[in-house]
């Protein structure tokens, strides 16, 4: 080809690219027109939510305001969509031009019409139940994402699964995770450049954290980037993780080390970067995970990284050598802030620590950094090195154990937050909840177990009256409105209990939030003032979203209880109320009347004792048994928060079906495995006879009151 006609060529083939390019662009509605343009620019469109915090910056700020502070008493009911399952709902709706896909608990996708609630499509992965028991925090799924035609999921049980917007079906599926390890994907994918960016989780039980990217055409792996170094005798996979081994002791590599990628994962495209958020070091305690010290890196750190490559640029470490569960893997928000007088590209973040982090994001650099609420274990953060000032009781030096707030379950967990470019404020949904810290004597770390390296009777609540009357005095919640520059609350909203819903907030001058007591509620955003509440039978935990259909403006919130606080708190889940789980969308409009079928209560029957011959030392070790192996499902010193079965209550304490249950895996696609392998018949007899002992408590208990 001679040069002339190659340039031809070259100008009528770009040409025509370019005309079938601008043709999609004026033709393409509906999810097959979702791109990174498209995403860029979603301020244009708000009708829609485009992506998981709406925009790229994650504000969850919608600047419809039909529905505002002066109408917003006429919001009613359009329309529910009832869900099959009764676990925990922790998603983000996704809508683009009046269809509305969404997850729920075992990672199941609908598409729905988003004026109606007509059902469009489903799809059940069909996650195997026993999976159910690699997940710390509810088999829960926060959402998908959508682009290009194709709708993303993240499944429990480790897979990523591109489905078609159009049908639901499946067009391609990959593996993210190694099974032998217990990983699980709760997070919402985001997709940026034609990558499908997909973290898990699995900190608590022993495996090595990382974030993926894959091609969203094809479902081939792009990178993956390893938050915490594997074994110093193989290569390290990047030169970063190099130096983050240096920050390790002992043989970290052999419980996996941890620092999950289970929530946050935010694009920036002006500075063309990719944050994320790592979790705790595996095993919460730092004696049993690094025993010579070291700051473990990345744990508990917010990284910067290359989309296209997933190369390091920077990091940022809140909790060095964490000890407590303080994941930094909470919501993060993208701002420009001016600060003292100067204009800044900043990154804002709630982590469970209870500090609230202002950080530059061209460079990782800690602006600012104060408690958004009541903490004890550090006093500050020493803005020259970023570190917290600790207080004596924060290692939780002595033998006896050390009363530390927040607890694991954080100061502010993967509930999203909101930030309003209008008022200025970021609402965090606060947990005020502490946890009683003891280094275990021993430790082992174990398949089926909590390896958590601390003492999980010690950290149990007690039953003295006083005592337990004193603990759950000081279990509470609140929505805080967060001045992010001056550092210092503007208002809140006190709740009887913790783990009450993810935030939005609107044009309208509104914030939304449901609530652990069964609420889904709007506030003037400037001052707090309740303007709007709505009975919603369950409690509400998950990020409501706006969009609008021919012009009309809905809120939709997807309802229904569980999740950590439920699962594993037991008698502290009910400060919030005894709500049950009936999982549920709903959707609201100005002026609509659709109401919710009358709801049936549930009261538990109160059951005789039960002859107990086991002696005390048996019952001891039955609750040893219990805290560790139990308790993370079945509740706190056998309390249920009411999402999975109360074994105080159970038809099987006085039949040998509690042995088939234990170690046959009898209720295995209800995820309760075999516990064969790691407790022996007498182990499950010991359990049994502890489980009876509080039931027999319990009952004394309620004859007192
Ligand atoms: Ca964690």
């Amino acid at each position: 080809m001679d040069r002339p006609r190659a340039l031809f060529v070259v100008a009528l083939v770009l040409a025509l690219c370019g005309c079938t390019r601008r043709a999609a662009e004026q033709t393409a509605s509906g999810a097959p027109g979702v791109d990174g343009s498209r995403i860029l620019t979603a301020d244009r469109e708000p009708q829609n939510w485009l992506t998981h915090g709406r925009t790229y910056n994650e504000q969850r700020f919608s600047s419809l305001k039909q529905i505002s502070d002066q109408n917003v008493g006429q919001l009613g009911l359009a329309w529910s969509y009832d869900l099959d399952t009764r676990r925990g709902q922790e998603g983000t709706p996704i809508v683009v031009d009046g269809v509305m896909y969404f997850t729920s608990a075992w990672s199941k996708v609908f598409a729905v019409n988003a004026a109606t609630g007509a059902a469009l499509w489903s799809f059940d992965p069909q996650v195997p139940g026993e999976w159910g028991i690699n997940a710390c925090c509810d088999v829960v799924n926060r959402g998908v994402a959508v682009w290009r035609g194709k709708v993303f999921v993240g499944a429990l049980d480790g897979r990523l699964i591109a489905l078609d917007a159009t049908t639901g079906k499946p067009v391609w599926e990959v593996l993210t995770v190694d099974r032998n390890f217990r990983y699980t994907i709760t997070g919402a994918p985001r997709v940026v450049d034609g990558k499908v960016i997909i973290g898990n989780g699995g900190g608590e039980y022993g495996v090595r954290g990382y974030v993926s990217a894959y091609d969203a055409e094809t479902g081939k792996l792009v990178w993956r980037f390893y938050t915490v170094p594997g074994d110093p005798s193989k290569s390290f996979e990047s030169p970063i993780l190099e130096k983050a081994a240096k920050t390790w002791s002992g043989e970290w590599w052999k419980t996996g080390g941890g620092g999950t990628v289970w929530d946050a994962i935010v694009y920036d495209p002006e500075l063309d970067l990719l944050y994320i958020g790592t979790g705790n070091g595996v095993p919460w305690n730092e004696k049993y995970r690094s025993p010579k010290g070291g700051d473990n890196l990345l744990t508990c750190s917010i990284v910067a990284l290359k989309p296209d490559t997933g190369e390091y640029v920077w990091h940022y470490q809140q909790d060095a050598a964490d000890d407590w569960d303080f994941d930094s893997s909470e919501h993060i928000i993208l701002a420009d802030l001016v600060i003292d007088g100067r204009p800044r590209k900043v990154l804002l973040q709630a982590p469970k620590n209870g500090f609230f982090y202002v950080i530059d994001r061209t460079n990782g650099a800690l602006i600012s950094a104060k408690p958004y609420t009541y903490i004890n274990w550090a006093t500050g953060v020493d803005l020259k090195t970023g570190r917290p000032i600790e207080t004596a009781i924060a290692r939780y030096p002595g033998k006896d154990p050390a009363p530390i707030v927040p607890g694991p379950l954080g100061a502010h967990s993967w509930q999203p937050m909101s930030y309003s470019p209008l008022t200025g404020l970021v609402y965090i949904p606060v947990n005020d909840v502490g946890f009683k810290f003891k280094s275990a004597d021993d430790f082992e770390p174990k398949k089926l177990a909590a390896n958590y390296g601390i003492d999980t009777v010690a950290a149990g609540m007690p039953q003295d009256p006083k005592i337990k009357k004193a603990i759950l005095d000081t279990v509470k919640g609140k929505l805080v409105a967060w001045d992010p520059v001056q550092q210092k609350q503007a208002w809140a909203i006190e709740r009887p209990g913790p783990w009450n819903g993810g935030l939005l907030s609107t044009a309208g001058n509104l914030v939304f939030e449901g609530t652990a007591s069964g609420y889904f509620e709007a506030y003037r955003a400037d001052t707090g003032a309740r303007l709007w509440s709505f009975a919603a039978q369950t409690g509400v935990m998950a990020g409501p979203v706006t969009y609008s259909v021919n012009g009309e403006q809905y809120v939709a919130v997807l309802a229904g209880w569980g999740g950590v606080f439920p699962l594993a708190t037991g008698e502290v889940s009910f400060k919030s109320g005894r709500v049950q789980n009936i999982s549920r969308m709903l959707v609201f409009k100005l002026g609509a009347t659709a109401s919710l079928p009358t709801l049936e209560p549930s009261e538990k029957p109160l059951l005789p004792p039960l002859p107990n011959r086991a002696s005390a030392v048996t019952i001891r070790k039955g609750e040893q048994l219990y805290q560790r192996y139990c308790a993370q499902c079945h509740g706190d010193v056998a309390v249920s928060g009411g999402v999975l079965p109360d074994l105080r209550y159970s038809g099987t304490l006085e039949s040998d079906a509690w042995f088939s249950d234990v170690l046959k895996g009898i209720l295995q696609s209800e995820g309760m495995v075999s516990f064969a392998k790691e407790l022996s018949r007498q182990d499950a007899a010991d359990i049994r006879s502890y489980v009876i002992f509080r039931r027999n408590q319990s009952v004394e208990e309620n004859q007192a009151r």
